[in-house]
């Protein structure tokens, strides 16, 4: 029997199962009960390429089919786990310059074979952009001490150390596309360099090592050391991914270019930012730099923040509707200034930013 004859019968059965039922009985699932898939010789007949150049799938004289998945070994010659491929320092790209990357680079994010989850889920308090005189790189995402932080993708761990520019624990994750992923301020690693790790692997925990002034995650998205926002492909909040495959352009490597101010279904939370963006000038962990270099500039800053700010600090029965009333705001300008949602347990003796 060959593979057409194979598939012939296959067909008929479906169709004498699918015409149509005499009775109104509930159709029975259709089941293959001859021939029997399982005992029928399995020889690959045909290899079909996929969008993924690494993967195949490979057809089989028996009807079914697999994924051809790389082994290890494969995935170790791959160039983009071989070239430029530095685990002592950060960047690892010296020789390629923006000017020399394309105008488009066509990211496969997900497939099926490569998954996509969150590497937290939280609010983002400090965007990707300008900082007075610095860059934020990233975006940071305030959660407990101690919380895990996933791989976004599947790839391998190009850096995994304490770095002493500020990232604190650091990890860098390279995936196949070429994009990486930063993980900065840990307080624990969880994978070493070389090592491959899955989409959603925890490979670290939530900390405050380094420059940070509370426990949060800062997360970058680096193609050849070139920065863009992360939240052009991760909706941090839902936790979900944007897209399927992402066409990177080279204007999105600008620090002013924020996925905020180009995503229409965000228009309408472009006031939240605002208020976001003039409360977190205070909170970032990068801005400790600027202490540090101009102090007098960012006491100053820090003062005419705080001469505007209202505070309350929780008490027994305090619940934000109250207090919304009380200080005529809306609940949900309270959870923006905090950070917090509308089901966030209020702790007693918290100070909660109100105006
Ligand atoms: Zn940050």
């Amino acid at each position: 029997m060959n593979f057409q004859s194979i598939l012939i019968s296959l067909l008929t059965i479906t169709l004498s199962y699918s015409s149509c039922p005499l009775t109104s009985a509930p159709r029975r699932p259709v089941r293959y009960s001859t021939p029997n898939l399982e005992d029928l010789p399995q020889r690959a007949i045909d290899t079909l390429d996929t969008p993924d150049p690494e993967t195949k799938v490979i057809l089989y004289s028996n009807n079914t089919w697999s994924y051809y998945r790389p082994t290890l070994q494969t995935l170790d010659e791959l160039p983009v786990y071989r070239e430029h491929w530095d685990t002592t320092q950060v960047f690892a790209y010296r020789s390629i310059e923006l000017a020399d990357l394309p105008p488009v680079i066509d990211l496969n994010l997900i497939s099926a074979l490569s998954d996509f989850h969150y590497p937290v889920k939280g609010k983002v308090i400090s965007k990707y952009g300008r900082r007075g005189r610095r860059n934020h790189n990233g975006v940071d995402i305030p959660l407990l001490m101690g919380e895990p932080v996933y791989a976004t993708f599947d790839g391998r761990i190009r850096y995994s150390k304490y770095n002493t520019g500020g990232f604190g624990n650091l990890v860098i994750i390279r995936h196949k596309n070429g994009l990486e992923t930063w993980y900065a301020h840990l307080s624990k690693r969880n994978v070493e360099t070389e090592q491959y790790v899955k989409a959603g692997q925890i490979i670290g925990f939530i900390g405050s090592t380094g420059r940070s002034r509370g426990p949060h995650l800062h997360y970058e998205m680096r193609y050849c050391d070139q920065t863009f926002d992360p939240e052009f492909i991760v909706d941090f909040e839902s936790g979900q991914i944007r897209y399927q495959t992402f066409a990177l352009e080279k204007s999105f490597f600008n620090i002013n270019s924020r996925a905020s101010d180009q995503l229409e279904e965000e228009d309408d939370w472009d006031d939240s930012f605002s208020l976001l963006a003039s409360e977190s000038n205070d909170n970032t962990s990068e801005d400790i730099l600027e202490r540090i270099t101009n102090p007098q500039k960012s006491q100053a800053k820090a003062g005419i923040n705080q001469s505007n700010a209202v505070y309350h600090t929780i008490r027994q029965g305090d619940m934000l509707s109250k207090l919304a009333i009380r200080y005529g705001v809306s609940v949900d300008q309270i959870c923006r200034l905090n950070g917090i949602s509308r089901t966030t347990i209020l702790r007693l003796g918290r100070k909660l930013r109100i105006k």
